[in-house]
């Protein structure tokens, strides 16, 4: 469905936990966040049933994330039941890399599209400082692992923090391409505890880029769902993706909403914005009623983020 704006909304992400087994500095608090109770948080079934009704109304791909979405019990079964339902085009989702190995077979089963593995640094000391966790070695074992499931399309995504990974731009490209994955440079954003890092913007990465490996040329042709745009350069295989929400802001031609694991429709990232379907789901509302409440936050779906206004976490929205 389009938006009041006339976006067409066909891409949602839906948050499964809010809990992780790591602590990056810019997402999770050290402590971790307060415990919610197990019965606010959507059951599977609950979930299978709205992305029915978001299916009816439009949404072709969804993205489950997290806190990390591979710390839940069920989530493979979740995307098994996702793909079985018809009608949602992709399915994929976004983790930090560390429980993918043991699930990456049962993923590949349940018919994930694609899975978006988060690496910032390829320094095993620096991965600490960052995730509090000496997990680097298990990330790569599962990213080296992907090769032998060619039918899921891999994505590494980096987050841009200036006293991590500035100078690792040209190691992180050359890494995706030999590993055979779509490397993708995030601007930091200035969100919960994101506000306290410094990144870099997509023009300062483009430089360092194109002096390494030639002239860029923008990839015409659609890839992935997403607001991510991507280039192509003679020296390096593959491709780079960049979302730059800062410096290049896509708000305009957003197609995304999310679900966050308790039930909230957030139409928009940079904004608290939140519709309740938790409460209505578990009163009784019909379908339709559902699908009204929905159409209603997608109607007034925000124009633009503003991220300086939002006191929400990243790792409860899910990115
Ligand atoms: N735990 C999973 C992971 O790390 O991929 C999924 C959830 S995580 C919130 C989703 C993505 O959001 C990750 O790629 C993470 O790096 C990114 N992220 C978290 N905080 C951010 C921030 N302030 N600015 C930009 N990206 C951020
Ligand atoms: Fe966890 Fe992902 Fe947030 Fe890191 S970015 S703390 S892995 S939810």
């Amino acid at each position: 469905m389009k938006d009041r704006l006339g976006r067409e909304i066909d891409y949602m992400r839906i948050s499964i936990t809010d809990r992780c087994n790591l602590r990056c500095g810019y997402c999770m608090p050290e402590c971790g966040v307060p415990s919610v109770p197990h019965d606010m948080i959507l059951r599977f079934d609950e979930i299978v049933r709205l992305v029915k009704i978001f299916c009816s109304m439009g949404i072709k791909n969804v993205k489950i994330t997290g806190g990390e979405p591979l710390v839940r019990k069920g989530a493979v079964s979740l995307i098994k039941d996702i793909k079985a339902m018809g009608g949602i085009e992709k399915v994929s989702m976004t983790t930090n890399g560390i429980l993918l190995s043991e699930n990456l077979k049962a993923l590949a089963e349940a018919g994930v599209d694609s899975i978006n593995i988060s690496l910032d640094t390829l320094d095993r000391q620096k991965y600490l400082n960052i995730t509090g966790f000496d997990g680097l070695d298990t990330v790569l074992k599962a990213i080296d692992e992907c090769r032998a499931f060619p039918e899921i399309k891999v994505k590494i995504n980096a987050v841009t923090l200036a006293d991590y990974n500035r100078n690792e731009i040209c190691a992180l490209a050359d890494f995706a391409a030999e590993a055979g994955a779509t490397l993708r440079f995030i601007e930091m954003m200035p969100l919960g505890l994101g506000t306290g890092f410094g990144g870099y913007n997509q023009d300062e990465i483009m430089t360092v880029l194109e002096e390494a490996y030639g002239p860029a040329k923008t990839i015409k042709e659609k890839v992935g769902s997403g607001p991510a745009k991507y280039y192509s350069f003679e020296g390096l295989e593959g491709r780079i993706g960049f979302i730059s929400p800062m410096s290049h802001k896509f708000c305009g031609s957003c197609n995304r909403i999310r679900l966050t694991s308790e039930g909230l429709l957030r139409p928009c990232l940079g904004s608290d914005v939140g519709i309740d379907l938790r409460k209505p789901v578990r009163e009784g509302a019909s379908d339709e009623e559902l699908a009204s409440i929905i159409c209603e936050g997608i109607m007034n779906k925000p124009a633009g983020h503003c991220f300086e206004a939002t006191d929400s976490l990243m790792s409860k929205i899910g990115g």
